[in-house]
């Protein structure tokens, strides 16, 4: 794991070169709003440590895993937007959906959902 990535998306918004609405940050993780958003609340959870993905995840990353999901619980529940129940996703590779590799969890709230997932 390195902690940067020059090329990354997600690196550069955690360091304030493309502009993103931050909702959450501590000395561990970043949360802002996602781009495109596909739920009323849909926020993205960040390590600011760049990880590729959650493919790659040993034991070593448990406590960073445990801190995006406590972080995805929190905003779901400052939103206001959650009181029916919110959705985490991690994709993890192409074939799941992932689009952009700096490990993130979705937040999704304020809509009934489907399942499964397409
Ligand atoms: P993935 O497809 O990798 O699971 O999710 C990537 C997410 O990042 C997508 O939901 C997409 O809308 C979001 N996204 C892509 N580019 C940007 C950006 O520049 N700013 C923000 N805030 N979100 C982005
Ligand atoms: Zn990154």
């Amino acid at each position: 794991m390195s902690a940067s990535d020059a090329d990354c998306l997600f690196c550069k918004i955690r360091d304030g070169k493309i502009p993103a609405a931050i909702t959450y940050r501590d000395e561990h993780v970043l949360a802002f709003k996602d781009v495109g958003p596909k739920a009323p609340l849909h926020e993205l959870v960040i390590p600011l440590a760049h990880v590729s993905s959650l493919a790659d995840a040993s034991d070593a990353d448990r406590e960073m895993y445990g801190r995006l999901m406590v972080t995805a619980a929190r905003r779901a529940k400052e939103s206001g937007a959650a009181g029916n129940g919110f959705r985490v996703v991690m994709n993890a590779g192409p074939d799941a959906g992932q689009s952009v590799f700096h490990v993130h969890l979705h937040v999704l709230a304020g809509r009934p959902m489907a399942w499964p997932p397409g």
